[in-house]
C-alpha cells in the first residue's frame, strides 16, 4: 500500500491566522484537483499536521474535531475523495520550536504510526509540505519528499535530511510529478546516519 502524506496548513489549506473556524477553511490553489489525481493513481491520502494550540490553547479538542470533520467532509463532497487518515501532533514544542515529542515534524512519529495503521510501504510513500520540517520528517520515515515552493519556508536550515527530492509550484504540480515518476528509477542520494545530522 502506498500513500501521500500531506501537510495541512499552507499545503492542503490556506494558512489562516484563525485556523480553528471551519467556516474559514479554504483549500490551497489546485489542492482538490491534486487530491483527485493522487486518489485515481491509487495513493491513500493522509494528513499529517501539528496542532500545538491543543496544548497551549486557544484550540480545544472539540474545535479541532469540528475542523477535521469539515475538512474530511469537504474533500469528500468537492473532490469525491476519501482521506484515509488524519494525524495530528497535539504537543507544544520547546522554546525554539524544537520538538519535545516523537510526533512533531521534523520527527517521523506520525508517519510511522500511519504506516503501521494502514499497512504502508514507506519507501513507496511521499511526504508533501511547504516547510523543510515536512521534508525532514518524510526523509526520516524513509519516504520521498516534495517541497511546495509557496514562500512559507523562511529559515532554510538545510542539510541532506532537509533536502527535498523535488520542489513544486503547488499541490497539483506535486501530484503530477508523483504520478509520473511512479515506477521510475529515482536518483536517491546517500544520506548520512541520523547521529551525524543532529
Ligand atoms: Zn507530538
Amino acid at each position: 500500500m502506498k500513500a501521500v502524506f500531506l501537510d495541512k496548513d499552507g499545503t492542503l489549506i490556506v494558512n489562516a491566522s484563525y485556523v480553528a473556524d471551519p467556516r474559514r477553511l479554504r483549500f490551497a490553489r489546485n489542492a482538490l484537483a491534486a487530491l483527485r489525481q493522487l486518489d485515481l493513481a491509487g495513493y491513500a491520502l493522509i494528513v499529517i499536521t501539528h496542532q500545538p494550540q491543543l496544548a497551549t490553547g486557544p484550540f480545544t479538542m472539540l474545535e479541532f474535531a469540528a475542523l477535521r470533520r469539515t475538512l474530511i467532509g469537504r474533500v469528500r463532497d468537492e473532490a469525491s475523495v476519501s482521506l484515509a487518515g488524519f494525524y495530528a501532533c497535539p504537543h507544544a514544542p520547546g522554546a525554539n520550536g524544537e520538538p519535545r515529542c516523537g510526533c512533531r515534524k521534523p520527527m517521523p512519529g506520525l508517519l510511522r504510526a500511519a504506516a503501521l495503521a494502514h499497512g504502508l510501504d514507506l519507501e513507496h510513500c511521499w511526504m508533501v509540505g511547504d516547510s523543510l520540517n515536512d521534508i525532514e520528517a518524510g526523509r526520516r520515515a524513509g519516504c520521498r519528499t516534495v517541497l511546495l515552493d509557496v514562500g512559507n519556508e523562511t529559515e532554510w536550515r538545510v542539510s541532506p535530511l532537509r533536502t527535498p527530492h523535488r520542489r513544486c509550484a503547488d499541490l497539483l504540480d506535486a501530484a503530477q510529478f508523483i504520478v509520473t515518476s511512479e515506477g521510475g528509477e529515482f536518483d536517491e542520494r546517500p544520506l548520512p546516519r541520523l547521529a551525524e545530522t543532529r
